[in-house]
């Protein structure tokens, strides 16, 4: 099995999307600033690895529930009640249709990666690590897939150990993974695709590995689920994390897929509604997956915005947004590169679109800002990966990140913008 998507024979004609139609889809993709000198300026929007723009079809979906749906959902009896949850409970299968889960019990909402990886850290984790047991996570996650971690390691005395990266291009160092899987290791914890420098990491051949020892592997698909076609029965994965933000869906909302045997397994996360079957006052059983997870009264407007989401990404395509992005992202390498200062972290082989820089003398804040000044959303700092920044030597980066609305036109924008920042800044001045 191949971890590259791109070996797929896709022929180019397939990769056109048709992008202004999409962009029209997007409402604030038309907004204008005008700057302290009165030009007015497009927005550029390159900050996707933090959050995405919803298109219309994400918005009408929310105002739709909250005007001719809004009820509490599995209670009411009435209509409304009836209709909210079948449009919640219709989103789950959708959901689950999108990552190709074998059923909707494997499918848990909750408020997106962070809550996801805690759900299983806490449930999971508190129930089945023992004191001397490890976590086998990489060097470059982000916090969410870290901290949650430390929190379990520290409460159960297990130990903590780390894939590291390669400094040079970002990428995980996988040939001495015998080194770090050990006796001990009950379960590894990885990010699919990394949000500083971009890589894909090889994760079906890592599952694999680990599933021949025994070891469930859980995936932080914070940025894989909306860049990459995911298949979770192909992954093989048995926990898989991410959030409805980072996929043209609302916030709030995010997604735990886990194999229906570990939700067995574990106890609920948090107690109250809607997750009981049976209660009495000093004990209580579990309602059935996956609701024994979703205690009280869910984002029910976010999880059907996320229905949404799914069905406008499915309609254009998941691969032909995997290939626009990543033909967008070479071009957008290779225009970078001109620069002579422009340092980028993470040239790994198999990327996607988001892009860690630094141009030595500007620090990362003055360039966002100036890009900013012209309309231009990156973002600057250390993106909720300090250990990442601390190997690197460095303290934060400038970071540009696409989706499938952006145009190769914003980019050339983009490269003038950072080409005049350089002179500003002192360069290529003397
Ligand atoms: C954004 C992100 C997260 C955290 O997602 P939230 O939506 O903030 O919970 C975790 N991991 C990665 C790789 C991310 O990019």
């Amino acid at each position: 099995m191949s971890d590259n998507v791109l070996e797929k024979e896709i022929s180019v004609s397939d990769v056109i999307l048709e992008v202004k139609r999409i962009r029209n889809d997007f409402p604030i993709l038309s907004e204008r600033f005008s700057s302290e000198t009165g030009t007015v300026k497009s927005l550029v929007y390159f900050d996707n690895a933090a959050t995405t723009q919803k298109p219309r079809a994400v918005l009408d979906a929310l105002q739709n529930y909250y005007q001719h749906q809004n009820a509490n959902v599995h209670r009411a009896i009435h209509k409304l009640g009836e209709r909210a949850t079948f449009a919640y409970e219709n989103s789950r299968k959708k959901v689950a249709q999108f990552i190709n889960s074998r059923s909707t019990r494997e499918i848990v909402f909750t408020r997106g990666t962070t809550e996801a990886i805690n759900l299983v850290a806490h449930s999971w984790g508190r129930k089945f690590i023992k004191p001397g047991d490890e976590i086998l996570l990489s060097e470059m996650e982000h916090h969410s897939n870290l901290i949650p971690w430390q929190l379990l390691a520290k409460d159960r005395g297990a130990l903590l150990r780390f894939i590291p990266f390669s400094k040079s291009n970002g990428t995980l160092q996988m040939a001495n993974l015998n080194h770090f899987i050990t006796e001990k290791t009950r379960l590894i914890s990885v990010t699919h695709m990394s949000n500083v420098f971009g890589t894909i990491n090889p994760v079906r051949g890592l599952i694999q590995k680990a599933h021949e020892r025994g070891i469930p592997v859980l995936l932080d698909a914070a940025q894989a689920v909306p860049h990459l076609p995911t298949d979770v029965q192909e992954l093989d994965c048995d926990f898989l994390a991410f959030s409805g933000h980072k996929m043209c869906g609302p916030t709030g909302i995010g997604v735990l897929y886990a194999k229906e045997k570990f939700l067995e397994d574990m106890d609920p996360y948090q107690g109250g509604g809607e997750m009981i079957s049976s209660v009495w006052l000093d004990k209580a059983t579990w309602n059935e997956l996956p609701h024994k997870f979703e205690a009280g009264t869910p984002n029910i407007a976010g999880a059907i915005g996320l229905g949404a989401a799914v069905d406008y990404l499915s309609d254009i395509g998941m691969e032909k947004i995997t290939l626009y992005e990543q033909k967008l992202t070479t071009y957008a390498l290779s225009r970078m590169q001109e620069i002579t200062e422009m340092k980028i972290f993470g040239l790994a082989p198999f990327r996607g679109g988001v892009i860690s820089f630094y141009m030595g003398k500007i620090h990362p804040h003055d360039m966002a800002q100036y890009l900013d000044s012209e309309g231009i959303a990156v973002r600057a700092g250390h993106h909720c990966a300090q250990p990442v920044m601390r190997k690197l030597g460095i303290l934060a980066t400038t970071r540009a990140s696409f989706y499938f609305y952006n145009t190769y036109e914003e980019i050339d924008f983009f490269i003038e913008i950072v080409k005049k920042a350089r002179e500003f800044f002192g360069y290529g001045t003397q």
